[in-house]
């Protein structure tokens, strides 16, 4: 499957400490009513909550880190879940060492310094559906 868009402005912006990452990004999503689009993020944050999709069980398994970490990478798009704006970021963390940490971005990560560009898409809209083989909503 591949989809074409056209691309136009861009947004860099700033999250501020002790913000919920994935809450703060949606925010701004919505308040710039951006349906389709690439959003990245460097900083770091406080603690994190990141997802794995466990394929045999076809459910989410989640691990928290309570402790500081950089944000090496952050990528995602934006599309339509039932109407509304959504963020499907994948994050990696790196510790005091360099060790990283990566996975599916969720609720529950603070905010310690945050940089994000958001690239709106022109298009057809992006919608998310329940697809069968994995159990996942995907556009
Ligand atoms: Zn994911």
């Amino acid at each position: 499957m591949l989809k074409e868009f056209s691309v136009d402005e861009v947004y860099m912006g700033r999250l501020e400490k002790d913000d919920d990452l994935l809450k703060e990004l949606t925010k701004v999503v919505k308040n710039k009513n951006i349906q389709t689009g690439i959003i990245k993020v460097i900083g770091a944050v406080q603690q994190a909550k990141i997802g794995f999709y466990n394929q045999d069980k076809n459910e989410y398994e989640y691990k928290k880190f309570d402790r500081e970490m950089e944000v090496v990478s952050c990528i995602g798009n934006i599309s339509l879940m039932e109407g509304e704006p959504f963020i499907h970021a994948h994050i990696v963390l790196a510790d005091e060492d360099g060790s990283c940490y990566g996975g599916h971005l969720a609720e529950g990560t603070k905010v310690f310094a945050s940089e994000f560009y958001i690239q709106p898409l022109k298009g057809n809209k992006l919608e998310r559906k329940h697809d069968e083989a994995t159990q996942l909503t995907l556009w």
